[in-house]
């Protein structure tokens, strides 16, 4: 195993910070979370040092100067490419639920290593469900808090939330769109399986750096009109097999068998 130097720190002081706070050497975030974490949670102190990580791939080294109320200072000591990224970059396109039970799909994709969460508005989502998408930037924060946890090297996205037909259109431009559907549809293997080999064989894209788009139902299922909607941008029904998972539990579901399947 070869040694860098963001092994050394424990991942409880993974911080993602913006991008540009990391382009020199000298750090200076006006953060009061995270001047509260380092400070009053971690009881950090100006010498220790943590990991910032600008969601885009680069991990620094950062040895901290200053620790105010509002402010965090430090200095780069090393900058490594961040790790802990799938090959197959992955959107989910996740109905809207309850609060709850959303957020639960936000960390656990976020875990797995989806790259993208777009909240789609389904037909037959709930009415409250809909009042959720005031919540962009607490679900941006919930992602974040997985990323750190679970070392990821990339922030994933929170999208705005999407009516479903723009959502099969933004969907149909990845290379393989998929909708995960309780109904009579081939299983998601199979799917997978011949997807694998015309990428192999006839050079349709790379499997290098796939990118994939999964579209997935709400607790009242997908709606016929939506079906029809979806099959006119091309995008594949998927099954998982002959038990109906909760609407929650069925992204979780697929996004672990894909990436088993892509990585
Ligand atoms: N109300 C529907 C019913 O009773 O038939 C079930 C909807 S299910 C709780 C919520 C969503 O999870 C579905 O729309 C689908 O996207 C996904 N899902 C659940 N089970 C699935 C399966 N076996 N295969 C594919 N997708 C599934």
């Amino acid at each position: 195993m070869r040694y860098n130097s963001s092994m050394a720190i424990p991942n409880t002081r993974r911080f993602f910070v913006p991008p540009t706070s990391l382009a020199g050497d000298q750090v200076l975030l006006q953060d009061t979370e995270l001047a509260h974490q380092l400070g009053k949670v971690l009881r950090l102190r100006p010498g220790d040092q943590v990991l910032l990580l600008d969601g885009q791939g680069t991990a620094c080294t950062v040895t901290l100067t200053d620790l105010g109320k509002n402010h965090v200072a430090g200095r780069v000591e090393a900058r490594t490419a961040a790790g802990g990224e799938p090959t197959t970059h992955i959107t989910l396109y996740m109905a809207l639920l309850r609060a709850e039970r959303f957020e639960w799909v936000l960390q656990k994709a976020t875990e797995l290593g989806v790259s993208a969460i777009v909240p789609v508005h389904f037909s037959r989502s709930l009415p409250g469900d809909k009042a959720e998408a005031r919540k962009l930037e607490r679900w941006r924060r919930i992602v974040r808090e997985a990323a750190e946890q679970s070392c990821r090297g990339r922030l994933p996205t929170v999208a705005e939330p999407l009516p479903f037909a723009a959502a099969c259109a933004q969907a149909s431009e990845s290379a393989l769109h998929l909708m995960l559907w309780e109904g009579d549809a081939q299983a998601l293997k199979t799917v997978l399986h011949s997807w694998q080999k015309q990428t192999t064989t006839g050079a349709q894209c790379s499997m290098l750096n796939a990118q994939c788009s999964m579209l997935s139902g709400p607790e009242g299922g997908i709606a016929p009109e939506e079906l029809t909607t979806a099959a006119a941008h091309g995008i594949i029904p998927v099954s998982l097999g002959p038990r109906i998972l909760r609407a929650e539990t069925a992204p979780i579901a697929a996004l672990a068998a894909l990436l088993y399947e892509l990585e």
